[in-house]
């Protein structure tokens, strides 16, 4: 663990947010289905189509697109480092969220932490 006044990584940074992006416009049908967490390496992620909102981040080229960001609430999962409101929940494995206790679980592995994924 680096020390308190130290930068933690940057994944572990991005992995700390929660991204809500709205979009508007014709883009809106393209990224319905997008997994935002997933793509930008966050603990959540929502894509919303619609007006975009007053106070979200714009650039002036891409006026469709709205971005907001918030921390994520929870602890930090040791085995993705996504940071989960269920993290601690799975029976046996309390530093895991549950999708990474089911499959530490079902593969009998030792738990360690590992790179995000
Ligand atoms: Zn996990």
């Amino acid at each position: 663990m680096p020390p308190a006044s130290a930068a933690p990584p940057a994944i572990i940074a991005v992995r700390d947010l929660v991204l809500e992006v709205d979009v508007g416009g014709a883009l809106a049908q393209f990224v319905r289905d997008v997994d935002l967490a997933e793509l930008c390496i966050t603990s959540a992620g929502t894509v919303r189509p619609g007006a975009i909102p007053s106070g979200a981040f714009t650039l002036p080229d891409v006026p469709d697109i709205g971005v907001r960001v918030s921390p994520a609430p929870g602890e930090r999962c040791e085995r993705c480092w996504r940071v989960l409101p269920e993290v601690g929940q799975a029976p046996d494995h309390a530093d895991l969220c549950c999708r990474c206790a089911e499959i530490v679980g079902s593969s009998n592995a030792p738990v360690r932490a590992a790179s995000p994924g």
